[in-house]
């Protein structure tokens, strides 16, 4: 692969999304002395908030876009429902890392689980549903009970269905707006674990292990690392997601997501970007995911992604705002309890408003302190 010179501290990079993720990024960037820039059609955002520079345009406006891209000297992205033509646009200015290819992939659950199938990589078995009358089919291949997804612009379990019919199926494939779809045949896992990693421009690899995660209304709920997961499948993750990020040819960080199941880690999704399930590194280890991506991104050295304690992460989300007024106080009593709010005005349910971090000596332990501290609150 390509090596290129790298961007050094002062230069300012390009992030397209402002929400918390860009804020994360933002804040690793500004202190090792990069300015950010940040463009999403909305103001006074989680990224903007912390970025020297907020840009307020919707993603199709393409001299916007440019004018962005022209004024940085790379431009990296914390949302993947960016239109693949807005990637193109900024890329004629400024490299964009990872890739607009990665990005077209990975944004299209269909094109996604395509890549994984045809390359080899273990995925459940899934069907194209474009239209009610494929349903029968594609049921009657994969199984009665199955999950429809939409193929594009899905997240935290958004535009998805658990089906065990036929007729459940039409019912939500109409639910779903009668959209290009993907049935995927349900997983009986044993866990739901992710595999963090990044790569850089030389090719470079590495990963903060497996964190076992614990999903709750299809929105990750609590994170934990490491994750107690046996050495052979830790390993055999390990081994899918580098092959994931060299097919792709990755320059970034990428989160694969697992179900465990009896035969192996079977890959439920890919995000091209740092993840949920990764923000314990912020406070765990030595070279945060945030800071990793910078890092990447510039063509400068990986960090270490050594764990410096055993950590869980539990999220907040707006429902919590909605019961009670916020103990933060209480909350914090706990010294080992660290604080991330994401400084999002409105508190919606499901909305990801921040998240605590606990470390203790074992990952059960910090898992304890966390979901105690969050039940303080
Ligand atoms: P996704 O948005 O595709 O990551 O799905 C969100 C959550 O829904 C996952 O983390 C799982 O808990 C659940 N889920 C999604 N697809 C399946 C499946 N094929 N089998 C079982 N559970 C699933």
């Amino acid at each position: 692969m390509k090596k290129f010179m790298p961007i050094l501290p002062g230069a300012a990079i390009g992030v397209l999304g402002s929400g918390q993720l860009g804020r994360m990024f933002a804040i690793a960037a500004r202190r090792m002395g990069y300015r950010v820039h940040t463009l999403s059609p909305d103001s006074d955002t989680p990224t903007g908030q912390v970025a020297d520079v907020e840009i307020k345009a919707s993603y199709a406006d393409l001299d916007a876009v440019r004018r962005f891209a022209k004024n940085v000297q790379a431009v990296t992205f914390e949302f993947e429902n960016i239109p693949f033509t807005t990637a193109e646009a900024a890329a004629r200015f400024a490299p964009i890392r990872p890739s607009g290819n990665v990005l077209h992939i990975t944004q299209h659950r269909l094109r996604e689980k395509t890549f994984l199938h045809t390359h080899g990589f273990p995925v459940t078995r899934f069907h194209v549903i474009r239209a009610e009358s494929d349903l029968d089919i594609a049921l009657k291949a994969i199984g009665p009970k199955a999950v429809l997804k939409t193929a594009g612009f899905g997240y935290d379990g958004k535009g998805q269905r658990l089906v065990s019919s036929l007729g459940s199926a039409k019912k939500a494939f109409r639910d779903l707006g009668n959209k290009e779809c993907v049935l995927e045949a349900f997983v009986n896992f044993e866990c739901e674990m992710s595999v963090v990693a990044a790569r850089g421009s030389d090719g470079a690899f590495v990963h903060y292990g497996v964190i076992r995660n614990d999903h709750k209304n299809h929105i990750l709920d609590v994170s934990m690392a490491p994750g107690g997961i046996s050495s052979r499948q830790t390993k055999r993750a390990i081994e899918i997601t580098r092959g994931v990020l060299e097919k792709l040819d990755v320059v970034g960080v990428m989160c694969v997501e697992f179900f465990l199941t009896d035969k192996g880690p079977v890959i439920n999704e890919l995000a091209p970007r740092p993840h949920n399930s990764g923000h314990l590194t912020v406070d765990a280890c030595i070279t945060s995911q945030f800071e990793q991506q910078l890092r990447a991104v510039c063509g400068l050295p990986l960090g270490s992604t050594a764990y410096l304690r055993p950590a869980a992460m539990v999220n907040l989300l707006g429902d919590i705002w909605k019961r009670r007024n916020l103990r933060w106080a209480e909350t914090l009593k706990d010294p080992d309890i660290k604080l991330h709010l994401y400084g999002k005005a409105e508190a919606r349910t499901g909305r990801k408003m921040g998240h605590l971090t606990a470390l203790a000596d074992t990952p059960e332990l910090a898992r304890r302190k966390a979901l105690n501290a969050r039940a303080r609150l």
